[in-house]
């Protein structure tokens, strides 16, 4: 996808992008592939690639929920920054954490935000269940991509969500793993109200996005210690 392509396929999803903002992303394009040259942040190495890949589909999160009527939004496991970078750029009203257990991440993420010149951005390096233990239901909107398997990733996530704010998984092709992690989201306090599937322009990938409402506080049990969650997940 070109810039050209990417303005357009924005657009069609109701994002109209400044001088700013274009320039902010051409600049995160250009410095995340030449970081990557020395220190592994992605498997994607052309421009085009990052504008659909990462870009693009980091903004399909607004299928789901309008970002302008939130004010805080937790990227966990943000990796180079998906979805939660690029949503700072574009929504910049939102007070961004990201979060990831991978330093050198963490780091380039830190170095990005200077160069950008952007504010509220807050970093966490560490383990999304150990975060938990400070920041539980603190959070209006919690999101993670390509992170864990949905019921994992449900009780890792979903404690962070504050009662009334939303849990936006951003998931592949495989629908069946959110609707098997229905248990754990009821039992998390969470609803789930809509999956939202559609395919990547160009390639045509498969893509869910699970919207979950928090509508009561997690029972204090959870999260389990990760060795649990993963050997005895929720069901
Ligand atoms: N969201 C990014 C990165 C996906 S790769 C993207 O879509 O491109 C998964 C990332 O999650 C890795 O960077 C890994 O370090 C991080 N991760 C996995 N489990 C985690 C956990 N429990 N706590 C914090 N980070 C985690």
């Amino acid at each position: 996808m070109n810039k050209e392509e990417f303005i357009n396929k924005v657009g069609d999803l109701g994002i109209n992008l400044t001088d700013t903002q274009l320039n902010q992303l051409n600049e995160y394009c250009r410095y995340l592939l030449e970081y990557n040259t020395h220190t592994n942040l992605t498997a994607i190495k052309e421009e085009k690639q990052v504008y659909l890949k990462h870009f693009y589909d980091s903004l399909t999160f607004i299928k789901a929920i309008d970002p302008t009527k939130y004010e805080t939004l937790l990227d966990i496991g943000t990796g180079a920054g998906f979805p939660g970078m690029v949503l700072k750029i574009v929504f910049p009203n939102l007070e961004v954490t990201l979060l990831d257990s991978n330093n050198k991440k963490i780091n380039f993420l830190k170095e990005l935000t200077m160069k950008l010149g952007l504010t509220k951005v807050n970093f966490f390096h560490g383990r999304a269940e150990d975060f938990c233990k400070k920041n539980r239901e603190k959070f209006d909107l919690v999101t993670a991509r390509a992170v864990s398997n949905m019921t994992v990733l449900t009780e890792l996530c979903l404690p962070l969500v504050r009662v009334d704010g939303y849990f936006i998984a951003m998931k592949g092709s495989n629908i069946d793993e959110i609707i098997e992690s229905k248990v754990a989201i009821t039992k998390l306090g969470g609803n789930l109200e809509n999956i939202i599937d559609f395919t990547l322009p160009q390639e045509e990938s498969r893509r869910n996005i699970a919207k979950i409402k928090k509508e009561k506080l997690t029972p204090k049990e959870y999260p389990r210690r990760y060795e649990k969650i993963v050997k005895s997940p929720l069901k």
